[in-house]
């Protein structure tokens, strides 16, 4: 029979990071000894406090369909995060939880762009942005950062990205995959330039913001009085409370693109899974420093990692102020013939590096440069080392 499918999806790319973690699965299950440095996900269990939660709340029977855009209890604990941490004051017309933050950002494209509409996408960002916004029939522009610059779009680069079609800049900071973050006088700059421009919405994805070395401040956009009203602010559980399978992710943005989201999702998932809900809620009301455990050892690895890298020649990196990926570039190996396979790009060195270091790395080319492979350094130091130790092994042929 002949391919019955949407362009819709036939013209979708397969999510690069979850495919080389079904890769490596894969591997796994066969017993070759993969180490798996592919996937965005801490290693440590979600904490037990959390996880009391959501036991009470399958005692307390939570068993029915949540309000779509999330229980009041929950969007409260959200607004009172956001003014905690991020100086930030939302109300609950203004918060929408989702099913991870893949859809709050899946959501607030749908809502927000018109057939044609421009994204600009500082890159290297996370794979799926230029798929989202490609599935609501936006049109990713990709502006390309240098690591002279730690990867972080000049204000120049984007007025030059800037025509009359833009409708949105969406970026991550903390970035994945380079931990880059902007700074307030960074983002101050990017906003002067985009008061010239008030029909451009901002999404600032801003999951990473807890797995902070101490650099760079964290700073929201939206925390600028004039970005406020055309910022969505995006964040989730997953990384910083190692909750990635629990599924929950949230926006505060301006209400109108808030009663938008909920609008959307009544007619495609409903509320998010009522448990995690309710588990979430004191994820957020306790104290961060409950998970800084978690962050203390996320930097030990960054230390350990960035040392094992130095030690690869031809891997230049730049130094990660968050989350916990590094992103070499690997062009030095372009070009090269190893172990009989000819290394062209970074898809090249990532699937040799599967094949002869039984490491799993993503190519940076899903992120929108072909230069770089992403290592996750989300794994033990003996995984690390391990890991490490091999990939250089099977570069030096
Ligand atoms: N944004 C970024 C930058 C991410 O790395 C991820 C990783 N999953 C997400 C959004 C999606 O998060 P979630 O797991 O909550 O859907
Ligand atoms: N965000 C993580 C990553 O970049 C998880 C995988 C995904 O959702 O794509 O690896």
């Amino acid at each position: 029979m002949s391919n019955q499918l949407s362009d819709r999806v036939n013209n979708l790319a397969i999510s690069a990071t979850l495919a080389m973690a079904a890769k490596a699965r894969e591997l796994k299950a066969e017993g070759k000894d993969i180490i798996g440095l592919s996937l965005g996900e801490p290693d440590f269990n979600t904490p037990d406090y959390i996880k009391d939660a959501a036991i009470k709340a399958v005692n307390d029977n939570y068993n029915s369909y949540s309000p779509v855009d999330g229980y009041v209890e929950l969007k409260e604990a959200i607004i009172t995060k956001f003014k905690r941490d991020n100086n930030l004051t939302y109300t609950q017309a203004q918060v929408v939880v989702s099913t991870g933050a893949k859809q709050s950002l899946y959501n607030v494209a749908q809502v927000i762009l018109n057939k044609g509409d421009e994204v600009i996408l500082p890159c290297p960002y996370w794979v799926s942005y230029s798929d989202i916004v490609q599935l609501a029939e936006g049109v990713p522009v990709e502006v390309p950062t240098s690591i002279e610059n730690n990867f972080k779009m000049t204000p120049e680069q984007l007025e030059a990205a800037i025509t009359p079609k833009t409708k949105m800049l969406w970026y991550s900071s903390p970035c994945n995959p380079t931990g880059s973050i902007y700074s307030k006088e960074e983002l101050r700059a990017l906003a002067d330039v985009l008061q010239k421009y008030p029909q451009i919405i901002v999404v600032s994805d801003e999951i990473y913001e807890h797995i902070n070395y101490g650099v760079t401040a964290h700073f929201s956009m939206a925390e600028f009085p004039d970005m406020y009203d055309r910022t969505v602010t995006v964040n989730g559980v997953a990384k910083a409370f190692a909750m990635t399978g629990w599924r929950i992710g949230y926006i505060g943005a301006p209400s109108y693109i808030a009663r938008a989201c909920n609008k959307l999702q009544g007619q495609v998932t409903s509320g998010a899974n009522c448990i995690a809900q309710r588990a979430v809620i004191t994820a957020l009301v306790e104290p961060v420093s409950r998970i800084s455990f978690m962050v203390d050892t996320f930097k030990e690895r960054r230390k350990l990692i960035l040392g094992l890298i130095k030690e690869i020649p031809g891997f230049v990196c730049n130094e990660p102020e968050g989350a916990f990926y590094v992103f070499p570039n690997v062009t030095a190996y372009f070009g090269k013939t190893l172990n009989g396979t000819k290394i062209n790009d970074s898809t090249d060195v990532s699937m040799y590096l599967l094949e002869h270091a039984n490491v799993a790395t993503v190519a940076g080319d899903s992120f929108g440069n072909n230069n770089c492979i992403r290592i996750s350094y989300a794994a033990s130091e003996a995984q690390i080392t391990e890991a490490l130790t091999r990939i250089k092994k099977a570069l030096e042929v």
